[in-house]
C-alpha cells in the first residue's frame, strides 16, 4: 500500500474518533441549559415567596416601632395628667390619651393580622424551598455530571486534535486537500476496494482501473462514481460478493 495512503488512513482513523466523540457529546449543552433553566426557575419561585415573608416581617417590625413610640407618648401623657391644675387642661389631655389608646389598639390589631398572614406565607416559602433543594439534588447533580463529562470530552478532543495535527503533517498537502474536500462532502474520504467494487458507493470499478490499483502504482486514484480516494488493501482480503 502506498505510504501516503497509509498516512491518510491513520488520519482518517483519528477523524473517525473525533466524529464519534463529538456525536457522544452532542446533546450535552442543550441538556445542561435545560437543567440550569429548571434550577433557576425553581429557585426564583422560592425567592418570590421568601420576599413576601420578608416584606411581612418588615411591616411587623415597622409596626412594633410605631407601637413603642405610641406607648412612650401615652406614658408621658399619663404622667402629665396627674400634674394638670385646671379641669379644662385635664379633660383636654384625657381626650388626647383616649385617642392615643384607640390608635394603639388599631396598631395592635394590625400586628395580629400581619402575624396571621405570615403563617401561610412562611408555609409556602418553606414548600418552595424544599422543592428547590430536592431539585438541586436531582437536576443539580445531573448538571454537575454533564459538566464533568463535557470537561473530559474537551480534554480527549484536545488530545485527538494534537494527534491529528501530527498525522496530517506526514501527509502531502495536495493529497490532504483532496482528502479534506471529500470528507466535508461525504464524511468518509478514503475507502478500500474489495472484490473489484468501491466500499464507499458499492459500484464495480472498470477492470482497467482495478488492475492499476492492484499493481500498486504511485498514482492515487478516485472512484469514478463517488470520487472517494480508493485503494486495494494490503494484503487483499477475501472477496465477499459485494
Ligand atoms: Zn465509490
Amino acid at each position: 500500500m502506498n505510504p501516503q495512503l497509509k498516512a491518510l488512513e491513520a488520519l482518517q482513523q483519528i477523524d473517525a474518533e473525533i466524529l464519534e466523540l463529538n456525536r457522544t457529546g452532542e446533546g450535552n449543552p442543550k441538556r445542561l441549559a435545560e437543567l440550569e433553566q429548571d434550577l433557576a426557575q425553581t429557585k426564583g419561585l422560592w425567592e418570590q415567596e421568601a420576599a413576601k415573608v420578608a416584606e411581612n416581617e418588615q411591616q411587623r417590625h415597622d409596626l412594633d416601632e410605631q407601637i413603642q413610640a405610641e406607648k412612650e407618648t401615652l406614658r408621658k401623657w399619663e404622667t402629665r395628667l396627674t400634674e394638670q391644675r385646671t379641669p379644662r387642661e385635664y379633660s383636654a389631655l384625657s381626650r388626647e390619651i383616649d385617642i392615643g389608646r384607640k390608635s394603639l389598639e388599631t396598631l395592635d390589631h394590625q400586628k395580629t393580622e400581619l402575624r396571621e398572614a405570615a403563617i401561610p406565607l412562611e408555609q409556602a416559602a418553606a414548600e418552595r424551598q424544599q422543592v428547590w433543594r430536592e431539585r438541586q439534588k436531582t437536576a443539580g447533580a445531573e448538571a454537575t455530571e454533564i459538566r464533568r463529562k463535557m470537561a473530559a470530552l474537551e480534554e480527549k478532543l484536545a488530545d485527538l486534535s494534537a494527534r491529528r495535527a501530527k498525522a496530517a503533517a506526514i501527509c502531502e498537502s495536495a493529497l490532504l486537500g483532496r482528502y479534506d474536500t471529500i470528507r466535508r462532502k461525504r464524511g468518509i474520504a478514503l475507502v478500500p476496494v474489495i472484490g473489484g467494487s468501491c466500499r464507499g458507493c458499492h459500484i464495480s470499478l472498470p477492470p482497467q482501473l482495478y488492475n492499476q490499483l492492484r499493481s500498486g502504482t504511485a498514482t492515487i486514484h478516485s472512484c469514478p462514481s463517488c470520487h472517494r480516494l480508493i485503494y486495494v488493501p494490503d494484503p487483499p482480503p477475501e472477496t465477499n460478493g459485494t
